[in-house]
């Protein structure tokens, strides 16, 4: 750990700027009221922000995480996760997308304004963070530090399209009740599944509500707000009636909506579903809200430091950047509900690859991204 903390910070510093590291309180953080949740058990978190220029009239925030999702089936994998090796203009590996190449992006931005000696009039921090996988710790952390700005682009995959609305997603446990039974007399007991299958058209319905009124950047997804159920675990053997099942999922959360009224529509669902059925009526399901809870957010792409980014994007491309909305959480709402900064997200990269076997990224779409970061940033903070 020691040695970690001196050795990142020298690697910002080489770009010119200064640097600070320092490590997360977990269990304090984990204890705050609007603490994002976190999956993983972990103990410590390690955040490094890299500063360049001083406090000034502007203030711009890159921000990336580090941490990645693990590697899945090693075997399915034609080289190892961790080569990082490049291959017809594919640089390949666990996180290269998502989004080592966007912290990559941040800290050469840095370096080359730092190289142009342009003067700035303000500052710019480049923020390393861990945990954003599972909640948000890391970013969640930065903010309760005081790092704060005008703005902040957060580096994540978007194709280099403009990400100025995103939807929240929430993680939730069901715990479902049934009465087992030997199989052959299933009649005799009450089957946890069968159960936990009105609960699900019931969710159905609440997904289609929930989608309603999509936003006009959703509108090219076919579900912009999902309700998605990805583990269940019922009963304890073949051939008896099961009496638990657990579920567990996430529901999208609306851009323009509150993630507690989320919440209470989940609830009011269920509870819909209980009261139709005498069995469920008296051992209602029980819902718990764990892990990742991420808030919907949303900013006005027409502020000066989004403006700036649209600009040097045009520039780059000789086309106006596409602005989209993004049906998955990140930690654009940390920064734009906690620390006070209005965020975008706008990088290198497919979020297809993201978590993906085999994931890559495209080396030129890197540079790319570098060179509209650098500029935007110029553009922005350059007197
Ligand atoms: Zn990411």
């Amino acid at each position: 750990m020691t040695g970690l903390r001196r050795a990142i910070p020298q690697s910002v510093t080489a770009s010119g700027g200064t640097a600070s590291a320092f490590e997360a309180d977990v269990s304090r953080l984990k204890a705050h009221p609007r603490f994002p949740g976190m999956e993983v058990d972990r103990s410590e978190a390690v955040l490094v922000a890299g500063l360049l220029g001083q406090k000034g009239e502007r203030s711009l925030i890159l921000n990336g995480h580090v941490d990645v999702v693990p590697v899945g089936d090693r075997h399915a994998w034609h080289a190892s996760p961790w080569s990082a090796h490049i291959q017809a203009g594919r640089l390949h590996g666990r996180g290269a997308c998502d989004m080592k190449a966007g912290v990559a992006v941040g800290i050469s931005a840095a370096a080359a304004l730092k190289k142009s000696g342009l003067p700035l009039r303000g500052r710019l921090t480049v923020q390393s963070v861990v945990g954003e996988e599972d909640g948000g710790i890391g970013s969640f952390a930065m903010a309760e530090r005081g790092y704060r700005a005008d703005a902040a682009y957060v580096l994540e995959p978007t194709r280099l399209r403009v990400i100025p609305a995103q939807a929240g997603a929430l993680s939730f446990r069901l715990r479902i009740r049934g009465r087992s039974a030997h199989a052959s007399v299933r009649y005799d007991g009450v089957s946890a599944i069968e159960k936990f299958e009105l609960v699900e058209v019931r969710l159905r319905q609440l997904e289609r509500s929930l989608n309603q009124q999509a936003h006009p950047l959703f509108s090219d997804y076919p579900i912009a707000y999902a309700l998605s159920i990805g583990r269940l675990r019922a009963g304890s053997w073949s051939s008896t009636v099961p009496d638990e099942l657990e579920a567990e999922g996430r529901v999208g959360v609306p851009v323009g909506m509150a993630s507690g009224e989320v919440r209470r529509q989940f609830a009011a669902a269920i509870a819909d579903a209980a009261q139709r059925d005498p069995w469920l009526c008296e051992y209602p399901p029980q819902v718990e809200w764990y892990g990742g809870q991420f808030d919907a957010v949303e900013v006005d792409p027409k502020l000066p430091a989004f403006a700036a980014l649209q600009a040097a994007h045009a520039e780059e491309f000789g086309v106006p950047a596409e602005l989209v909305g993004a049906p998955y959480g990140s930690d654009m709402r940390l920064l734009v509900h906690e620390a006070e900064t209005p965020a975008i997200l706008y990088g290198p990269g497919d979020i297809r690859q993201a978590h993906a076997t085999d994931e890559w990224i495209a080396v030129d779409e890197i540079v790319q991204a570098a060179r509209v970061i650098t500029a935007a940033s110029a553009r922005y903070l350059a007197t």
